[in-house]
């Protein structure tokens, strides 16, 4: 027998299903949104810019996939508003929200500004309740949805990283607290927490470290029980496990995906 919340997760990742993945322009956005659409689903590729998502959107064109790429800083409540709209007229629907979009701008503590501690915290956590409220909106009233929102292995804590691992470790409670909110109405909602990736972001980490990217990511795959550092791809194959239909009794959950680490 099929139960109510079964009939309303079947649809969740099917042919004529949409995503709309933030931060889809490079590293983890980007493969998340071409191994999505590889799966059959519409894709809105969200960045900065919309020349921001260009390469994205012409990498799925090219692949046979449909996309569309808007322009919008997670960051400005406005432009969300927007480009929810924007997509919800144009697609009829949202499947699945991606919240990828994160920055980090490190620096020990007691020589942090306002500023850093706000961009990042207003970027990483701020972006994600307001993609999360406009778009889960939408998939209250769809009765169904998938929520997966981006924290860090950085939220266990990391010296220099205040404001970037306050915002990962929020998203934690956020995603728990939101999918008690949504279950009820067929949205689970859970985060990924990878651990080192290969991503423009950690390139330039290893630029602010000294310059050698080399040996900061060959020190960073020695935490790690794997041995090595992660591909953005590893990540977007768990994103779409999260974003199955069968995946309908998975929510709250944060999943550690960093290769083992203690
Ligand atoms: P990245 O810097 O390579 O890409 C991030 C993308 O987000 C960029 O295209 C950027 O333009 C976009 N973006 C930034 N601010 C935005 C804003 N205000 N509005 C819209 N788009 C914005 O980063 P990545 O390494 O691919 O990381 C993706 C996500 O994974 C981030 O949330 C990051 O914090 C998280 N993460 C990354 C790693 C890692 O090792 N790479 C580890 C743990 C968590």
């Amino acid at each position: 027998m099929t139960s109510p919340a079964d009939a309303t997760t079947e649809v969740a990742v099917s042919q004529e299903s949409v995503a709309m993945v933030t931060g889809a322009g490079r590293g983890i956005g980007a493969a998340t949104a071409e191994r999505l659409a590889a799966e059959g689903m519409a894709v809105i590729v969200v960045d900065r810019t919309e020349q921001d998502t260009r390469a994205t959107v012409a990498a799925i064109r090219a692949a046979g996939g449909r996309a569309r790429g808007i322009g919008c800083d997670v960051a400005v409540a406005q432009a969300v508003t927007a480009a929810v709209a924007t997509a919800v007229e144009e697609f009829g629907r949202i499947d699945v929200l991606v919240n990828c979009a994160g920055i980090n701008r490190d620096r020990l503590l007691l020589t942090m500004g306002d500023q850093e501690w706000d961009t990042v915290l207003d970027v990483n956590l701020g972006g994600t309740m307001r993609c999360s409220f406009a778009v889960g909106r939408h998939m209250r009233r769809q009765g169904h949805g998938r929520i997966i929102n981006f924290s860090s292995v950085a939220a266990r804590g990391n010296a220099g990283q205040t404001n970037y691992a306050t915002a990962k470790g929020a998203i934690a409670g956020f995603t728990r607290t939101l999918a008690a909110e949504l279950g009820p109405h067929g949205v689970t909602v859970n985060a990924i927490a990878p651990g080192f990736v290969a991503t423009p972001m950690v390139d330039e980490l290893a630029a602010r470290l000294g310059g050698d990217r080399d040996r900061v990511l060959s020190e960073a795959a020695k935490s790690a029980a794997v041995g090595r550092i992660g591909t953005p791809e590893e990540i977007a194959a768990t994103v779409v496990f999260v974003a199955r239909p069968e995946s309908g009794y998975l929510t709250g959950e944060t999943v550690h995906v960093d290769g083992g680490r203690p």
